[in-house]
């Protein structure tokens, strides 16, 4: 067992607040990474706040880990002390059933296990994330970290870029598609990135103002205030796929409304229950497909960055200290990143 430093939501209602924790001893195929910088993602603001219902807590968030390796155990062959690796959303899966066979272990069948927040398959105890020092990690569910990545800006790769490559890729997005992307966050201007570098024309829908000339410098073709109804009517039956990173109950019709014929409505935002109804005749007159996907593979994670770094595509990030973490909560609730905070993991020592 080694000790752990991190800050942790005790509760639903109260500041994340430091907190010491064991890690477990090494098993034969684990590692163990010290832990350079962590993305947040606003599921980290979900789970701490029970959002999607009752948490276990503490909850230690954080699900986009990049460090250094620094032990392994005896029957690690892919990694060696010194690696910069990285950890995303899931730490373990039953590895047998078709899911996990096919490389799909994000929809493993036993269920996959959580990044934090969720019960370690073998002996039980609650999975702790990346808002750490140090992380013990079957080798599995490790990524290796490309050398032309910039580490202090790769971290969000791991859930903010494969959760929008992800179904981009599953439906095929390709040359003269026409994408809008709802939300332009951490998942958001991801997906702008690569729904441009699989050659699509693609459109940001914003409810700011304030963001449209930097969607543009984000690569967007256009843009689209969500909150200006002109705008809106004006896009209707235009595009081919709408990939939705909005974090809270929102009206799908007036979106839905955009789509051409056959076009699919895509939620990455996970928002229970969507309120208001969605109206079946928005789907059924236009032949309308709304769908969702979670996160990705642990092999196309790896694509994704691999992908990243021969593409160069990087996350546009500021960086916080630990101790900034509740203030950075409240300015994503405001929508008011650009566009993902990574926390230097070194600030757990002042
Ligand atoms: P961010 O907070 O970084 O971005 C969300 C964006 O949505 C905001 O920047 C804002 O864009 C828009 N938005 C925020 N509030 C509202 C609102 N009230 N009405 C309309 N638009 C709003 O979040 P993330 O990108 O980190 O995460 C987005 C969602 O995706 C979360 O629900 C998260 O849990 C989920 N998620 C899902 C995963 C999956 O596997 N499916 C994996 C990871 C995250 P703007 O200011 O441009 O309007
Ligand atoms: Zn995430």
């Amino acid at each position: 067992m080694s000790q752990a430093k991190s800050y942790a939501a005790k509760s639903a209602t109260t500041p994340l607040e430091p907190f010491s924790f064991e890690r477990r001893t090494l098993r034969e195929d684990d590692i163990n990474i010290d832990i350079l910088y962590c993305g947040v993602c606003h599921s980290d603001i979900h789970i701490a706040e029970s959002d999607w219902g009752p948490s276990i807590y503490p909850v230690v968030p954080g699900h986009e880990i990049i460090g250094r390796v620094t032990e392994i155990g005896n029957k690690v062959s892919k990694y060696k002390v010194g690696d910069l690796v990285g950890v995303g959303c899931m730490v373990d899966s039953c590895q047998h059933c078709s899911q996990c066979e096919a490389d799909l272990e994000q929809y493993c069948d036993n269920g996959s296990v959580g990044t934090y927040g969720f019960k370690d398959l073998i002996d039980g105890s609650i999975t702790y994330g990346g808002y750490s020092d140090h992380i013990v990690v079957r080798e599995k569910f490790v990524l290796s970290i490309p050398q032309a990545l910039d580490a202090s800006k790769a971290a969000p790769l791991l859930c903010a870029g494969v959760t929008t490559y992800s179904p981009l890729r599953h439906h095929g997005v390709k040359a003269g598609d026409k994408v809008g992307v709802l939300g332009m966050g951490g998942l958001g201007h991801m997906g702008v990135k690569f729904a441009k570098a699989f050659g699509a024309e693609v459109t940001i829908f914003t409810r700011s103002e304030s963001k449209v000339a930097e969607a543009k410098l984000q690569g967007a073709d256009h843009v689209v205030v969500s909150t200006d109804e002109a705008q809106m009517k004006a896009s209707v039956m235009s595009f081919d796929y709408l990939l939705d990173t909005i974090p809270v109950q929102h009206d799908l019709n007036p979106y839905l409304n955009c789509l051409k014929v056959d076009g699919t409505h895509i939620l990455v935002g996970l928002i229970e229950p969507i309120e208001p109804a969605v109206h079946a005749a928005n789907l059924v007159l236009k032949r309308r497909v709304l769908t969702g996907s979670l996160i990705g593979g642990i092999a196309e994670t790896q694509e994704v960055l691999d992908f990243c770094a021969k593409h160069d595509i990087e996350c546009d990030a500021e960086m916080i200290s630990i101790q900034d973490i509740n203030q950075a909560y409240q300015r994503m609730k405001q929508g008011d990143v650009k566009y993902r905070f990574i926390i230097d993991m070194k600030s757990l020592k002042n």
